[in-house]
């Protein structure tokens, strides 16, 4: 009898994981401001979904938003404000891009000249669609991790695109406090175009992908066209900006077109993908704005200082502190005793001066409070720790810290950070930033300096149950 009922509450409980929702968030970089069949492209685009009752995110980029108003396009406006509306940079393709003109700075002038050359498209956006843009996305795979920093003070909340800079288990993370849905791997795919009427091995795919994830507790599908591509055989940008050229507007030429009888052949290719996924009772579609209401917040709980120095002393790296998902800086900041806040992580790399074993306890009361104080004013950590005239690198601070709350006394043993958090992020200077619009063999590897830097403040997001 007992046998029975442990079997048959093992068969509910199976029943119910098996059932995790899979959220799918099917996305439209909306950024040919040259070639204006696009905007009928995405036109139609949107009505299609808005007839299936799905809703997407369409993140527009500046230069786009401001032709359709020129264009006087008010229906295109109206048919993508059914969906979310996205941020795609302010002119995408024209040089420089974000990666070109963030390489050279640092984290903080470079989120001050995101800032600069983005706040207009993103006025532009609000202004155009009357609302604040929910997410953005680079152009290409011109990343950099300033403009999280930028993106917090432009009043955007979410991350949504691809790239290979970070990545975190191929499904969304928090970095920087921002919701990142990137690099996602396995469950980013997408029905091919060319394949025919249907692509019945993109359909598979996604049942593989949905089970997957489902049996595992749920998770996110990331999806994304481009409007342009239903009705060109080319790229808008590649045949106007490719390895760094700068043609004039009078110059811009458009991509080639396809017939009107191929576009029809695409567009159906997405309605029947979206239709085939529709049928899963698991699937829910997800816009942006929706991705920051199923994951829970960037805040974590208050923890118990030893379980955070216990997390910190082992290795710098996310980690579940008491049933919550804690990323280092959102540790340090509990052994500060300070609240939970989003900040930064450091802007540079240093190496540990104080040379001694360790700090007296006085002394080393007065780093923390000095520690303290620098984040509370600058919401962001600092590169180094001071002991007088002497530093601490973060990480050994970090490690010290928490080993003097584990073992406190006079004298506070100086520990070593085992940071762990680089290994989420790309080494490759090239590869990641090898988009054809690009000078050839760009390197981008100071900004994954900068954003290895930032790995303090990478966690996996926590669907909320
Ligand atoms: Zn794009």
């Amino acid at each position: 009898m007992l046998r029975a009922i442990l079997v048959s509450l093992l068969l509910i409980a199976a029943r119910l994981h098996a059932e995790s929702p899979v959220y799918v968030a099917l996305w439209f970089d909306t950024e040919d401001y040259i070639d204006p069949t696009a905007d009928d492209a995405a036109l139609r685009i949107a009505n299609d979904l808005s007839a299936e009752g799905v809703r997407g995110t369409f993140k527009v980029v500046g230069e786009r938003a401001r032709v359709l108003e020129s264009r006087g396009r008010r229906d295109v406006i109206e048919g993508l404000s059914k969906h979310d509306i996205g941020y795609h940079s302010n002119w995408h393709s024209v040089h420089p891009t974000p990666a070109e003109y963030m390489v050279k700075l640092g984290y903080l002038e470079g989120a001050k000249e995101f800032e600069r050359r983005e706040g207009p498209g993103v006025a532009d956006i609000k202004r155009v669609f009357r609302r604040q843009p929910a997410c953005y996305g680079q152009p290409g795979n011109s990343w950099g991790p300033q403009s999280n920093l930028a993106l917090r003070r432009l009043g955007i909340p979410v991350y949504l695109d691809e790239g290979q800079q970070v990545g975190l288990r191929e499904q969304p993370f928090w970095y920087g406090g921002i919701l990142y849905v990137f690099q996602m791997g396995q469950n980013q795919f997408r029905a091919d175009l060319k394949a025919g009427v249907e692509d019945t091995a993109a359909n598979e795919r996604f049942d593989e992908a949905a089970q997957r994830l489902s049996a595992a507790g749920g998770g996110v599908i990331s999806i994304y066209y481009h409007p342009t591509e239903f009705v060109t055989t080319e790229f808008w940008d590649a045949v106007n900006f490719k390895h760094g050229a700068n043609p004039a507007r009078r110059d811009w030429v458009r991509p080639h077109a396809r017939t009107a009888e191929d576009s029809e052949r695409c567009f159906g290719i997405l309605n029947r993908f979206v239709e085939h996924m529709k049928k899963n009772p698991n699937v829910r579609f997800v816009t942006a704005t929706d991705l920051l209401r199923i994951y829970e917040g960037p805040l974590p709980r208050v923890t118990d200082r030893k379980a955070a120095a216990e997390a910190l002393s082992r290795r710098i790296v996310f980690a579940e502190v008491q049933g919550r998902m804690q990323s280092p800086a959102d540790m340090l900041l509990v052994l500060l005793g300070l609240d939970p806040a989003i900040v930064d992580g450091p802007t540079a790399h240093t190496e540990t001066t104080y040379r001694g074993n360790s700090i007296p306890a006085s002394a080393f009361g007065k780093t923390v409070t000095d520690v303290a104080d620098f984040i509370r004013r600058n919401h962001r950590l600092p590169n180094e720790a001071f002991v007088g005239a002497y530093t601490l690198s973060l990480p050994d601070f970090a490690a010290t810290l928490a080993g003097s709350v584990l073992n406190p006394g006079d004298e506070v043993r100086l520990e070593r950070g085992n940071v762990q958090f680089e290994s989420y992020f790309a080494k490759d200077p090239h590869k990641p930033f090898d988009w054809i619009i690009h000078p050839e063999g760009f390197d981008g590897g100071n900004l994954l300096e900068l954003g290895r830097l930032q790995g303090w403040t990478l966690k996996p997001a926590v669907l909320v149950h």
